[in-house]
């Protein structure tokens, strides 16, 4: 019985994983950009642009990235972009040669010790300043903008939104700070307007990449207008784990670069870049091992790759939660094959997802149900009753477990399926 459910589960599992969406060829696209923090306010700016599920990107002084390196790796992890703003925000073209490779040096080891990846990083000239000496120098695109909120003169929310608003148009760059608060109230209503007029937020990177511009060392870029071409956004990366084989497999967009660390370790020396498609031999992994993968267009996604020896590798079941070993057997026993890594374990479960089950675990016609109809405790109870009306007799386990769900009348959710599957007796 504990195999056909561990197989039921797979199945489930299988049938289930929702599709990731790829973007519209002709999606309005727009890069929101902060300078000169990290700062004491930027904690707070990554946790309301997650739950945006919105990328921008952070034009970083040397001197603040070395006071807040944690904020530097939330931000990487979260899929920002990270880019330079030299060490101490000097006037470029008042520096010697030397003592500009001196300010851009400088922070990209900074940013190399945070984040742990040698990227190639975008810089943006203090000021928006510099001259030819200094393009010829900096090695790297200077990335300008198009849209000045300017909120270091206003301190003012209603002033940046507004600026926002009125400004902002398909490929603009917008550049603001994230040193004061004001910005930040400002910046997020901005960016929730922008997200209700259908903009896609991505990062300075991305933005160029969709526009079809492959940024050179040495030139500006300030916007990225819509002149009638705009790529898909890139295929996100996807993880694979062969359990018989002790194999991991990273697929990613053609022009993606796998950023990884094993063991857990935040991103260090460790790191290593491949090109994908990478397949790593895992066997000498230890508990949470991390990839994080760094799409060559700026969408860096870092994934948490829960690799053991049981061999869970779902982005989002960590290995605190409770059903964590359900969902990690299955995967260690080999019965578990998804092409995406994520199992969106707290979303609610729907009826035709418990029919399928019924239907593997009996052979039978599976029930007949609303199919969409989001999963009920008392309508799991009633489904399960119905086709196995022995089996759910003759186990205790069971029957209890479905008589303390039948207590509730709330909706079951993706994880508490698979873990009901799989501690049938
Ligand atoms: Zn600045």
């Amino acid at each position: 019985m504990k195999k056909q459910g561990l197989l039921l589960l797979m199945l489930l599992l299988i049938l289930t994983l929702p599709q990731v969406a790829s973007a519209a060829e002709n999606q309005k696209i727009i890069a929101v950009t902060f300078d000169d923090g990290p700062s004491k306010y930027t904690e707070n700016l990554l946790t309301e642009l997650a739950q945006r599920q919105v990328v921008v990107t952070f034009f970083m002084q040397g001197r603040n990235a070395e006071r807040y390196p944690d904020i530097v790796q939330k931000a990487y992890e979260s899929g920002h972009q990270i880019a330079s703003h030299t060490y101490n925000h000097p006037y470029l073209p008042k520096l010697t040669n030397e003592e500009l490779q001196s300010q851009l040096n400088r922070t990209i080891s900074i940013f190399n010790k945070a984040i742990g990846t040698d990227s190639n990083y975008m810089l943006r000239p203090p000021y928006g300043s510099y001259n030819a000496q200094v393009l010829a120098q900096i090695g790297t695109p200077a990335i300008l903008w198009s849209v000045d909120t300017r909120d270091w003169q206003s301190r003012n929310a209603d002033s940046v939104y507004q600026s926002i608003v009125k400004n902002s148009r398909d490929g603009s760059i917008i550049l603001m700070h994230d040193l004061y608060p004001s910005t930040i109230t400002g910046a997020l209503r901005g960016i929730d307007y922008l997200q209700s007029q259908g903009y896609e937020l991505v990062t300075v990177r991305e933005l160029l990449r969709r526009r079809g511009i492959s940024p050179s060392a040495n030139h500006t870029y300030s916007s990225a207008y819509n002149k009638g071409q705009t790529l898909p956004g890139l295929t996100p990366p996807q993880i694979s784990y062969d359990a018989a084989n002790n194999l991991l497999t990273l697929s990613a967009d053609p022009s993606a670069t796998i950023y990884y660390t094993l063991d857990g370790t935040p991103a260090n020396s460790q790191s290593s870049v491949y090109t994908a498609p990478l397949t790593i031999n895992n066997t000498s992994w230890e508990l949470s091992a991390f990839a994080a993968l760094d799409l060559n267009g700026g969408r860096s996604q870092r994934v948490h790759l829960l690799i053991s020896t049981m061999g869970n590798c779902f982005a989002d079941v960590y290995k605190d939660s409770w059903y964590y070993e359900d969902v990690d057997r299955v995967v260690a026993a080999g019965l578990l094959t998804t092409d995406n890594n994520y199992f969106y374990p707290e979303e609610t479960a729907t009826e035709q997802m418990a029919a399928i089950l019924i239907q593997r675990l009996t052979n039978n016609q599976p029930p007949e149900v609303n199919a969409n109809q989001p999963l009920t405790r008392q309508r799991l109870v009633q489904l399960l009753y119905q086709a196995m009306p022995n089996l759910v007799a003759s186990h205790n386990e069971l029957a209890q477990n479905i008589l303390k769900l039948e207590e509730d009348q709330g909706s079951v959710t993706r994880a508490e399926l698979a873990a009901i599957i799989m501690r049938l007796p």
